[in-house]
């Protein structure tokens, strides 16, 4: 956890985001929902109040993979950068698309019965 403001983006630059409060439970997810979207066999994530984060620059495009749930890209490059659930007030961003990606050590992982076979093999292991 930290108060730092932490900032991040897209691969091209037009979107910037920047988190005013905690970042918190790092994980990873390893849901078909996740994978498709970000093009990786698992998405690791942090959780931060919807308040503490704004777009510095630019604006994620905003694609519902269903009712209640919104996943920002962006609309030039392709990064997947975060996600709101309706009436929640904790979104949670793509940790990769941090600045600083040593910041948060992801824990775990949501839905490990969807991790592919081979990712142990390559020496990736449910922690
Ligand atoms: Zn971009
Ligand atoms: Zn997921």
């Amino acid at each position: 956890m930290s108060s730092e403001v932490a900032t991040g983006g897209c691969l091209c630059g037009d979107v910037r985001l920047e988190i005013n409060g905690p970042l918190t439970d790092a994980h990873w997810c390893a849901c078909r929902r996740c994978r498709q979207w970000a093009g990786s066999p698992v998405v690791a994530w942090v959780d931060v109040r919807t308040s503490d984060l704004r777009f510095a620059a630019g604006e994620p495009t905003w694609f519902e993979p269903a009712p209640g749930q919104r996943r920002g890209h962006c609309a030039r490059c392709g990064s997947a950068l975060c996600v709101f659930d309706e009436g929640s007030d904790i979104a949670s961003v793509v940790l990769a698309c941090l600045d600083d990606l040593d910041a948060h050590q992801p824990e775990g992982v949501s839905f490990p019965e969807s991790l592919p076979r081979w990712l142990p093999a390559a020496g990736f292991t449910d922690p």
